[in-house]
């Protein structure tokens, strides 16, 4: 059966994909996950969306931080510390092994593709899991007075400042999708943008060489989630970047990002006022509940997300 393609950040669309999995066969789903947040930390490749995708979809994420591995323990970090490392960035045991393997098979010559098919396997992992790029794509933000920094860096070192006067995903722009990326999109049945950070998260995805005109081309339906719920996000710093690129915050100034993309828009039923003026954006909308407070939630709006998008068809 032709797949159900999602674009993925971290935490918003591993969530949302959990449901996407009890909702549809898992076999059929195919996931792109951004890698504009990858980086080196302690010599090991980070590949912090994939991994967040991965370490949901096999029911062994740590649920109260949302990303790292259910009872990692941190006896490296808290080692490399005494070392007199800086370890802002703070890798579990687990997490480290998952990002030490990327590295060596990097090192060996394999391409990011094929090691997160490999990671995503040995977690049991049905979805594909695909990285939008085997290039390197960091996402630098922009901050007042020239400062520019790494947007790992700026989330877990800064803690997500709120002077934001620029993204910069040149590097995403410059790269190419990674092998099966145009493919899947080609073959989809349904395009799901999940709800995940539209600047940092969808915006590096969409950035890459030719996806985006490999969504607009798309005879599927495309159906993009609100991240924002009440005027503001669930969590992150979604709101300090969509202000500091000048864009609203809220469902309807998310909507405008993805104009000429989406067919379809789930906005949350808090803000289903501004269903019209989405629509006015040349999109059909659907207000339900959007917040995915527990497993069942996700099931339920993947459910609705899916119905909506094959009444578009
Ligand atoms: P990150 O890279 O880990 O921050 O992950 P994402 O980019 O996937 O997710 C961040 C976005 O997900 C934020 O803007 C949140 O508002 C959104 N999000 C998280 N949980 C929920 C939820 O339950 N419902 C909705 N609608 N959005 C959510």
């Amino acid at each position: 059966m032709a797949p159900i393609v999602a674009l993925a950040g971290g935490v918003g669309a591993a969530r949302f994909l959990r449901g996407v999995v009890r909702a549809a066969s898992p076999d059929d789903v195919v996931v792109i996950v951004n890698t504009g947040d990858d980086r080196e930390f302690y010599g090991v490749h980070v590949s912090p969306d994939v991994d967040i995708v991965t370490y949901t979809l096999a029911g062994r994420v740590d649920s109260e931080r949302g990303y790292g591995l259910d009872g990692d323990g941190f006896a490296v970090i808290d080692a490399l510390a005494a070392l007199g490392h800086e370890t802002w960035f703070r890798l579990g045991d687990r997490d480290l092994a998952t990002a030490l393997h990327r590295t060596i098979r990097l090192r060996e010559g394999a391409g990011l593709a094929a090691i997160t098919d490999e990671i995503r396997r040995a977690f049991g992992v049905r979805p594909r899991i695909l990285p939008m790029s085997e290039d390197p794509c960091p996402t630098f933000v922009e901050l007042e007075g020239g400062r520019r920094v790494h947007f790992e860096e700026y989330l877990a070192r800064d803690g997500a400042p709120d002077d934001v006067r620029a993204v910069d995903l040149s590097a995403a722009r410059a790269a190419c999708p990674a092998p099966g990326v145009l493919d899947a999109l080609a073959a989809a049945r349904v395009v799901l943008v999940c709800p995940s950070n539209p600047i940092v998260s969808i915006g590096p995805i969409l950035a890459v060489g030719g996806v985006r005109d490999a969504v607009t081309a798309s005879h599927a339906p495309v159906v993009a989630i609100s991240p924002i719920i009440a005027g503001a996000p669930v969590k992150g710093p979604a709101d300090r970047l969509l202000r500091g690129v000048g864009i609203e915050v809220s469902a309807r100034g998310v909507a405008s990002l993805y104009r000429g993309v989406v067919r379809g828009f789930v906005v949350d039923s808090r803000d289903a006022d501004q269903a019209p003026a989405i629509e006015a954006l040349g999109m059909r909308t659907t207000s339900t509940d959007t917040w995915m407070r527990d497993p069942d939630a996700s099931t339920r709006l993947a459910g609705e997300v899916l119905d909506f998008a094959a009444s578009l068809g």
